[in-house]
């Protein structure tokens, strides 16, 4: 009998998103779901080496361990592809003072905001913020995320940006979610605030390549592109340095404004715009027919007082995929995929299957892990969650609570419960 290191049975309905990515309405057919009911799911060495009717499952594989789902629904582990998570410091009080009124150039100018955080995390050692980056990922991982994308962004001179990339190098740890590293071009520091060019030349010449060197090395660049950010010419720079260095490409484009950031999907292949709130419904063509993924943040959108929603509808039209993500960061710390999921239901008008595909199969897509991650098929990581509701229909309906169970990472439960 061939062996298994975990069967996990008696699932009421596995969602397996087998099929995916998903482009605009097929996130929401239940057909094309890949949904199996009364399963089973077979581990071997971190994989899933086998699915499909329970009472078959069982039979099949001596398992060394068993987990009796007791006919609840299973999905894919969440994926979160955009989380701001190692900084130091914390700044709960200017949550006060934005509704007690002050704009952000006021909170700013008291000593707050991001530079804040920058001096924190600069301050920080690398030892303190992997101590911080480890607690945020166990919580994340009890909310159901198995895989997180952490940026960098809060250094901003090299060697403070390579510190905290060096922060995430003892992380790769079993029951830990999987940990994609990007360099990100946040803000121009204070050094350089009478010299954007030298510090764009800066970014783009010395930390992009040096950062080859940092080990964990980051895959992808990003940069903050928008009003009060980078422009569109200096984003370009920095992205096309990324391209030659041989670096994967996401973006931060039109949260605040549009400054024509999303057109640059037309000039080279960026995986993943991220925010989009000012996205003109004609750039959803774009992004569609470049396969750049669509990665929306409604929490993030809370945590600013926007009331400016991305057009889900123009993206989902236009066939575009749809990815979810936390945004976690200090000025919006929500580890939870599952509260961002609740808030695309009742914020973007996404249905709970379409929440659910945003947030495994299509934000796996959003960074290229599409086919190992996001999805339950043979030979993909074995990451499950399961969930305390009887189908993915309950996802989204109930909601402002955990309502997460179990989650396995790699086959590893992080809420302790094998049978
Ligand atoms: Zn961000």
């Amino acid at each position: 009998m061939p062996r298994a290191d975990l069967v996990v049975y008696n699932i009421g309905e596995l969602v397996t998103f087998r099929e995916g990515p998903l482009r605009g309405r097929e996130a929401r057919d239940p057909q094309r779901a890949g949904i199996l009911r009364n399963a089973g799911v077979a581990v071997r060495s971190g994989r899933v080496i086998d699915y499909g009717p329970s009472s078959e499952i069982r039979a099949r594989y001596e398992a060394a361990y068993t987990y009796n789902a007791r006919g609840l629904l299973v999905t894919p582990g969440l994926v979160d592809p955009h989380t701001h998570l190692v900084f130091a410091g914390s700044r709960e009080d200017e949550l006060e003072l934005k509704l007690l009124g002050y704009s952000y150039e006021e909170i700013l100018a008291k000593g707050g905001g991001i530079h804040r955080t920058v001096r924190a995390t600069r301050e920080a050692s690398i030892e303190e913020l992997e101590r911080l980056a480890r607690e945020r990922l166990l919580e994340m991982a009890r909310n159901g995320t198995t895989v997180v994308e952490v940026k960098t962004g809060y250094g901003l001179l090299p060697e403070y940006e390579y510190k905290m990339l060096e922060a995430l190098r003892g992380l790769n740890a079993p029951g830990l979610p999987g940990i994609v590293p990007t360099l990100l071009a946040h803000v121009i520091p204070q050094e350089y605030k009478d010299d954007r060019e030298g510090y764009v030349e800066l970014f783009a010449d010395e930390i992009v390549p040096g950062a080859k060197r940092v080990e964990p090395k980051p895959v992808y660049i990003d940069v903050f592109c928008d009003k009060g950010a980078f422009t569109v010419e200096e984003t370009r720079r920095i992205l096309q340095a990324g391209l030659r260095h041989g670096y994967r490409l996401r973006l931060h484009a039109e949260e605040l404004a549009y400054i024509g950031c999303s057109d640059l999907a037309g000039e080279m292949p960026i995986d993943s715009m991220d925010h989009l709130e000012y996205l003109p419904p004609g750039n959803a063509k774009l992004l569609a027919s470049r396969g750049t993924v669509a990665t929306l943040l409604p929490s993030s959108m809370l945590s600013v007082f926007s009331e400016k929603k991305p057009p889900a509808q123009a993206l989902r039209e236009a066939g575009a995929v749809v990815a979810l993500a936390t945004d976690y960061n200090p000025n919006n710390m929500n580890p939870s995929m599952q509260s961002v999921i609740d808030l695309a239901v009742y914020l973007l008008g996404m249905t709970p299957l379409e929440g659910l595909a945003a947030a495994t199969v299509n934000a796996a897509r959003s960074l290229r892990l599409d086919g190992s991650h996001g999805l339950i098929a043979r030979g993909a990581a074995a990451d499950l969650v399961v969930w305390e509701v009887p189908s993915y229909r309950w996802v989204g309906y109930k909601w402002g609570v955990d309502r997460v169970r179990e989650v396995f990472v790699g086959g590893v439960p992080v809420k302790g419960g094998v049978d």
